[in-house]
């Protein structure tokens, strides 16, 4: 029997298993601890609520313990026919209430949210009939007046309204995007064509961002099908006209759900036989099926999954009789609570849309960002440059790379060229950096120059950390006028966009500097001003969370602690992130700064963990986060004062942080704002004081901020912005990395 006052709540995943589940039911279990509840785990989703006994398991702290990295759901999930009756819903009312449990977070798909709905609402006649039947005691039902609900969406789809990314979806594209780069390489050395299907029978996002990030030839959805009878006439055009230009190989992705406007389904294999007969291609099709769910969760997963599990035992425990389910989800950065049923009802009108071929609204319901991500789509498929508008001048726009290396750089500078070129632009690419725009080393690109950067890591037009300065601002105005630049797009980091803000200071003694300019965040940093997210970011944050996965497996029989120490320079997004997602007991980062004292406390915090029979200890160190006690430092002094308890190993993760191709998000984001900063520069080339800006993600949306305001949001001493909203998700890293007094 419960202990009276103690909150006791149980968690579950159920319906299809999706990569990170395992991280939201840890950040519960564990938050739950931290505030004194009881917390259990119900196994095999709601068959486990309808069968009871030992699938009703109260958890510890360690009975989530290295889960984080895991695949699928450790506490299982099943489709449950039972729970579909009154009669297994009595039964697992039952279970619930003998364990005193009437707050459930539950994770899942639309259909157990609303399973988990409809069960809240027949609760207290569900209780009443155990009474009559004598299988349980008035006094018992009496304390479990209502059932309180939270859902958290676990699904690879993303197809739930309420949440801009669903638990899983992220591990779902780089499942895709790895499979469609391997097909790509093999595709062209046959100068084959291939048709992919992925997953998604209702929502084609999987199908449309994996084609975006890919750069594949086309894509069917079921929100959006080809406007006319004639779409495979339509499709082989683009196709063909794609070859003629030198593509040495196709790739179709199709949503499994694709169908025609009239509502005909169009399968993988009626893709094959359209390209096959119509263009004579050699065609192959791949089925990606089952290797989308499968796999280690990606780090935005496994961050999504945590802080939404967070937010979700917070909710749960200072939820009160009678409250209205809610759906924890996340936009923009920032965790949102919307009523349950509402966020179903709007999940099912996108479906009853599709149903009706009303794809208008279908689309509208997706909201802004898939029906741009669509729209940029199209016109990066297209094979060959538009002439300008009639009466429209002919822009010069140069592109160039500044600052550290970031993946997805060459992703944004092909979509630049692309869409200028779309638009009836010139694009001129400026090579390595500003030292090329200073040496006139300047070349006009075409549209197959940028063929394959979607994927490729590295800068193909080089970068570096060079910002112009004295008489550097003559040459670069020089070229300028001689190139007849009439926009800038500068894609990078801190020192790019200094070099940005110089030229734009100075446009009263230089004229030519007198166009827009624009940057575009792209460093692995992370300490862009004016932007949430950076691109190469998140490429980074995988590469960390991988590296650091392999390094606590090889610390497999000894006792042993590992220091890690990550780039950022100044800024400690890639250290609080990665501590995150591997689940590392401590982060030092320099804007909370290390003291004798803290170093002190851990090791006394490792000391203890040890003597318990722990076997690994993890810290994560951002690069500059104290001059003095730095990473060789710490290990020592925990070495030597660890008493030979355990050992203490370094890992300096260093340059393959900068490595890697993109991932899907990084390739994403870079097509997303590099549109953006295409439409900016065309508009500004147009007036007589053209603004200079750059360019972010706030809140979720695209922004702009005026270059005048670059000095006021920096603390220059450190580069890096002055206001950091991931500092704010410091909190819960503590929470969940060490037990604290409430949770032993
Ligand atoms: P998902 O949650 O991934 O959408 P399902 O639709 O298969 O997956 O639902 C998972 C489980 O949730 C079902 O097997 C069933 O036990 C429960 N469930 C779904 N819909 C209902 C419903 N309308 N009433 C009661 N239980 C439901």
């Amino acid at each position: 029997m419960p202990t009276f006052g103690t909150k006791r709540i149980a968690v579950m995943t159920s319906g299809g298993d999706a990569p990170g589940m395992n991280a939201a039911v840890r950040a519960v279990v564990r938050t739950a601890l931290d505030q004194s509840a009881d917390v259990y785990a119900i196994y095999e989703g709601y068959q486990g609520m309808v069968d009871g006994g030992n699938r009703i398991r109260k958890m510890s702290w360690e009975s989530v313990g290295g889960i984080l990295h895991q695949g699928g759901t450790e506490i299982g999930s099943a489709r449950c026919a039972e729970f579909r009756t009154r009669e297994g819903r009595i039964k697992a009312a039952r279970h619930l209430v003998n364990h005193g449990i009437d707050r459930l977070v539950v994770i899942g798909g639309d259909g157990s949210l609303t399973g988990a709905n409809i069960f809240r609402k027949e609760w207290p006649a569900l209780l009443q009939e155990l009474v009559e039947k004598d299988w349980i005691g008035q006094e018992t039902a009496g304390r479990h007046p209502a059932l309180s609900i939270v859902g958290l969406v676990g699904s690879i789809d993303n197809d739930m309204y309420g949440t801009d990314m669903t638990i899983g979806a992220d591990t779902a594209l780089h499942r895709i995007v790895e499979a469609i780069d391997a097909l790509g390489s093999t595709a062209a050395s046959h100068q084959r064509t291939f048709v992919v299907e992925v997953m998604g029978r209702r929502c084609g996002y999987l199908a449309l961002m994996s084609a975006l990030a890919t750069g594949a030839g086309w894509v069917l959805i079921p929100e959006n099908p080809p406007a006319t009878d004639d779409w495979e006439e339509r499709m082989c055009e683009v196709l063909q006209a794609g070859r003629e230009t030198g593509r040495r190989h196709s790739i179709v992705v199709v949503a499994e759900g694709a169908q025609d406007k009239n509502g005909n389904p169009i399968s993988s294999a009626d893709v094959k036989q359209v390209l096959e007969e119509r263009m004579g291609a050699e065609t192959r099709v791949t089925v990606l099926g089952h290797v989308q769910r499968g796999g280690s969760p990606s780090a935005f997963d496994r961050n999504l999954g945590t802080l939404l599990g967070h937010a979700a035992a917070d909710e749960i425990l200072s939820a009160d009789v009678g409250d209205k389910p809610l759906l924890i989800g996340m936009r923009g950065n920032r965790i949102t609570r919307t009523p349950l049923m509402q966020c179903v009802e709007q999940t099912h009108s996108v479906a009853g849309a599709i149903g009706n071929q009303n794809y208008d609204r279908a689309m509208e319901l997706r909201g802004g960002s898939f029906k741009e991500a669509y729209r940029t789509l199209r016109t990066l498929v297209r094979v060959m440059p538009h002439p300008p508008e009639p009466g429209a001048k002919r822009l010069r726009l140069a592109v160039m790379n500044a600052g550290g290396l970031a993946p997805g750089m060459n992703t944004a500078v092909r979509a630049a060229v692309r869409l200028g070129l779309d638009k009836g632009h010139a694009v001129l690419g400026v090579q390595n950096g500003f030292k090329g725009l200073i040496a006139g080393d300047i070349r006009e690109l075409g549209w197959m120059d940028v063929t394959g950067w979607a994927s490729m890591g590295g800068a193909e037009l080089g970068t570096n950390r060079k910002k112009p300065s004295g008489s550097d601002f003559y040459a670069v105005a020089r070229n300028l006028e001689e190139y007849e630049v009439d926009g800038l797009l500068m894609i990078g980091g801190w020192d790019g966009y200094q070099g940005a803000h110089r030229l734009f200071d100075q446009r009263d003694n230089f004229p030519a500097f007198n166009i827009p300019i624009i940057c575009l965040p792209a460093t692995i940093d992370n300490d862009a001003p004016g932007s949430e997210l950076s691109i190469g970011a998140d490429t980074a944050l995988n590469s960390i969370v991988e590296a650091v996965d392999k390094i606590k497996q090889s610390a497999v029989a000894s006792r042993r602690c590992f220091v890690v120490e990550v780039m950022g320079r100044y800024c400690g997004y890639l250290a609080l992130m990665s501590g995150l997602a591997t689940g590392a007991e401590r982060v030092y980062l320099h804007e909370e700064g290390v003291t004798l004292s803290d170093l002190e406390a851990d090791l006394s915090h490792l000391v203890t963990g040890f003597k318990k029979g722990k076997r690994l200890g993890l810290m994560i160190r951002n690069e500059a986060a104290n001059p003095v006690y730095t990473t060789d430092f710490t290990c020592r002094l925990f070495e030597e004062e660890g008493g030979g308890l355990f050992d203490v190993r370094q890992a300096i993760l260093g340059h393959l942080q900068q490595g890697g191709n993109p991932t899907p998000f990084d390739r994403i984001q870079a097509t997303r704002l590099a549109t953006r900063c295409i439409e900016f520069l065309v508009e500004e080339a147009e007036k007589t004081s053209p603004r200079g800006a750059f360019i972010g993600f706030q809140a979720g949306q695209v922004q702009f901020t005026g270059l005048e305001d670059l000095p006021r949001m920096i603390e220059k001493d450190y580069g890096r912005p002055k206001e950091q909203w991931w500092m704010d998700l410091r909190p819960i890293a503590k929470v969940l990395a060490q037990p604290g007094p409430n949770s032993e």
